[in-house]
């Protein structure tokens, strides 16, 4: 996110980027026409196509290009004993509060984590390690009451009455359920996903014999997952309906450690390469650990509201394999050929939010700035998107809208959209063209002008620098298509 501070719009640079996702097609609030449906959201024409782009990055750099690793399309509905085999039903569970005088509810956990945050930027490291530490213990083993007295002891209010007057603490589940079948009775309960790695899990057997896979391998997933979560704030940071990006990750007991770090650098490098800023990313170890894992860090990027997690990298240990196999009755145990050893294998998950990081692209993309066109000082936003990631690749206008500049400009539409996700367009003067493209960040625009027809050339204008140069019409397909490729950056992971 880039703003160069003088004429910016809003103070909340958050408030611009969700004015600006609206305006420009990229994320609406759901059934907006009934005033919306809270902490659920639908992408538009230009959303779409950024989180087609970022899955397809995702799906490229963990199957295609890992050899190893191998992909499912698991359903929504499962069987509902695989979320008491998983902990889900006991332990999916959020610690919540509620203020008596404001009517306000919050996650414990997120008033202590806010608190803890406080010391450190006050350089109270001790005694935010401290009070860290029990938080964690409490959690653990559950202790709500203790969680209330902490809250009370650190003198955190409700921003909003300012008063301590909170009730006890308790435990919600977050999973929905629904019932299958016309008749609902308990027994026909199912339960909507809330992450998709239960159905990697359970496809590890299919997938490990009919794929003849060998130990270490990992299976990808992309799909919906759904979250009754208490507090649904911060835009599409937090959903109740969301889209995740997952993969297990299957090793050798013993060697989860290695393959536990290994995944957390990958991780790290696929970020970066995918365009956001190295110092506005970081790990963040977890202090209490959920009931499946015996590591986890989370990749946290620093949002307008600070820093916040996108992806989670779990040693997940065998919980949930050992679970499914007690729970089924079936035996999910794997021989290794090469210790000549059976065991059942431990899990290193990678597990990012799709939503999260079409937040997080959005916020790196946005740039207000001051630009000099001689004495005058103009304002300009645009969407500073990677190539490979920009909803639309290129805009190709004819100058005006007469003397065969609109059918010359039609022909190269037509060829370069056999390709990439291009656009046509011919109505308004050509600067406003160029900046409606820069506000949903499309980085190339081709002009045909009345010089085309004389001489076979085009301009092709760059989207930051707004330099244009005349490319002749035989190179503009190789020109976008050396501007457009992700082999580089992908090498780089
Ligand atoms: P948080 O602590 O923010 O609630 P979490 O630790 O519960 O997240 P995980 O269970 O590790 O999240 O889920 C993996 C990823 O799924 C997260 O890193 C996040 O990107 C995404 N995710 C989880 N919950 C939501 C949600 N309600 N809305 C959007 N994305 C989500």
């Amino acid at each position: 996110m880039t703003n160069s501070g003088k004429g910016a719009k809003d103070t909340d640079p958050l408030k611009n980027i969700v004015a600006h996702a609206k305006e420009y097609g990229f994320v609406f609030p759901s059934s907006e026409i009934y005033d919306g449906l809270q902490a659920v959201y639908d992408y538009g024409q230009n959303g779409v196509e950024l989180k087609n782009n970022l899955k397809r990055l995702w799906w490229k750099s963990m199957v295609q290009l890992n050899d190893n690793v191998v992909g499912v399309d698991s359903a929504i509905f499962m069987h509902p004993t695989i979320w008491k085999a998983s902990g889900h039903v006991d332990s999916f569970n959020d610690p919540m509060i509620d203020n008596r005088d404001s009517k306000k509810r919050y996650r414990a956990d997120e008033l202590l984590e806010a608190r803890i945050e406080e010391l450190r930027d006050a350089g109270n490291e001790n005694e935010a390690g401290e009070l860290a530490a029990s938080m964690g213990k409490l959690l653990e083993s559950e202790d709500l009451e203790g969680v209330r007295d902490l809250i009370i002891e650190q003198g955190i209010v409700c921003p909003l009455s300012g008063t301590s007057n909170w009730t006890e603490v308790r435990q919600f589940n977050l999973m929905f359920s629904t019932h299958m079948g016309s008749v609902s009775e308990d027994s026909d309960k199912v339960y909507l996903r809330p992450e998709t790695a239960q159905g990697i899990f359970v496809n590890y057997l299919n997938i490990q014999k009919s794929g003849r896979k060998k130990i270490p391998f990992g299976i990808a997933q992309i799909g919906k997952a759904f979250r009754n979560e208490i507090v649904a704030r911060q835009f599409i940071f937090r959903m109740r309906e969301f889209e995740q990006m997952e993969m297990q990750f299957f090793v050798r007991p013993g060697t989860e450690m290695d393959w536990y770090e290994a995944w957390m650098e990958k991780r790290m490098n696929w970020h970066v390469a995918m365009g956001i800023s190295k110092d506005a990313l970081r790990f963040h170890k977890h202090e209490k650990l959920a009931h499946y894992a015996n590591a986890a860090s989370d990749v946290e990027y620093n949002f307008p509201f600070g820093f916040k997690e996108v992806e989670g990298i779990h040693s997940r240990t065998d919980f949930d394999l050992k679970n499914h196999q007690e729970y089924s009755r079936k035996k999910i145990s794997y021989h290794d050929p090469e210790t000549n050893v059976s065991y059942i294998p431990y899990v290193v998950e990678t597990s990012a939010g799709l939503d999260r990081l079409f937040l997080m692209t959005l916020c790196e993309a946005y740039t207000h700035e001051e630009v000099r066109d001689g004495d005058n000082v103009k304002q300009r936003t645009y969407l500073k998107f990677p190539a490979f990631l920009a909803p639309n690749k290129v805009a190709v206008f004819p100058l005006v809208k007469k003397d065969g500049l609109p059918e010359y400009a039609r022909n190269i539409f037509n060829d370069l959209k056999m390709d990439h996700q291009v656009v046509y367009e011919e109505q308004a003067a050509i600067g406003k063209r160029y900046t409606r493209q820069d506000l949903i960040g499309t980085p190339y625009c081709i002009t045909v002008d009345h010089e085309s027809l004389e001489n076979g050339t085009v301009t092709v204008r760059e989207r930051d620098s707004m330099a244009q140069e005349r490319i002749a019409l035989d190179k503009i397909r190789s020109y976008v298509e050396e501007k457009l490729s992700d082999r580089n950056l992908l090498n780089k992971i």
